[in-house]
């Protein structure tokens, strides 16, 4: 599952000027990750310093420490890779990169977006400054702060008499189903975005909501929650804007379904575990 790994240490900046030891570079142009295909895996940049001397960055970030290894987030000036290396999405690169850099990848595409694009205070318009003490960007001139952005989305899997409630949005690819989400609105309890999210999309009550997981989601910057409940009440309605189709499946006639790396195949495949 896409997270940060328990052994990564997050910090805003190294602890000691002499910490020099080599570090991952995670460095991203249009929000892809450089890498160089091995013979046994994908290698990303690993130095003390900035490793590719002709090239140019638009912001770096010091990220922490992995295993005890310094991590490092740059923004190439450029999409065009260095010879041997290439940029691929963070998508693409689920089992083939190294778990715990994925995670540490993972985070430091969200907060290269969010430096990127908190550069002028949103009150004022002042160029902000980064925080060395804090992740933060501060206005000199009126004092906003800016962190990074997060964005919470409900998602639920609704059951009734053993079958699953999935659904097909606009988006999805041809086939493919999975369970409802949506965001939170402002001033809402996650419970109430659910309840709504469903009234809204599918014309349904549920009851027994329980909390599933979590699990960011960096596209561009979400932090999915999971909840199970049951059916309640209603015939299926579905919107036609934000859901085209939704059917209750059986186990043995699941659709398409969206990528292990989500937070609801999980959902879904916890449902085929149980039923
Ligand atoms: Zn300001």
């Amino acid at each position: 599952m896409l997270m940060l790994p328990d052994d990564f240490q997050p910090a805003t900046q190294p602890l000691t000027e002499s910490e020099q030891s080599p570090a991952w570079w995670l460095i991203f142009a249009n929000n892809q990750l450089l890498v160089r295909p091995s013979a046994t895996a994908l290698e990303l940049p690993w130095a003390s310093v900035w490793p590719f001397a002709k090239w140019a960055t638009r912001r770096r970030l010091y990220l922490g420490k992995l295993r005890g290894q310094p991590c490092y987030a740059a923004e190439a000036a450029t999409a065009e890779p260095p010879p041997g290396w290439m940029f691929e999405g963070l998508r693409g690169l689920w089992t083939r990169l190294d778990d715990g850099l994925l995670g540490v990848a993972s985070q430091a595409l969200q907060l290269i977006e969010w430096d990127r694009s908190h550069q002028f205070c949103g009150q004022c318009g002042t160029p902000t400054e980064r925080r060395a003490e804090e992740r933060a960007r501060r206005c000199p001139a009126c004092e906003f702060m800016a962190y990074p952005r997060l964005s919470p989305v409900v998602m639920v899997r609704i059951v009734h008499e053993g079958r699953i409630l999935l659904a097909r949005a606009p988006r999805f690819a041809s086939g493919m189903y999975s369970v409802l989400a949506g965001f939170v609105e402002t001033g809402e309890t996650l419970e109430q975005a659910i309840h709504r999210e469903i009234a809204e999309e599918v014309g349904l009550q549920v009851q027994n909501l329980r909390y599933f997981a979590s699990q960011s989601w960096p596209f561009p910057h979400s932090l999915m929650i999971a909840f199970t409940a049951d059916y309640a009440s209603g015939e299926i309605q579905v919107d036609g804007r934000e859901i085209l189709e939704a059917h209750w499946f059986t186990p043995d006639e699941m659709p398409g379904l969206p990528s292990p790396m989500s937070m609801a195949w999980r959902l879904i495949q916890d449902y085929l575990e149980h039923h």
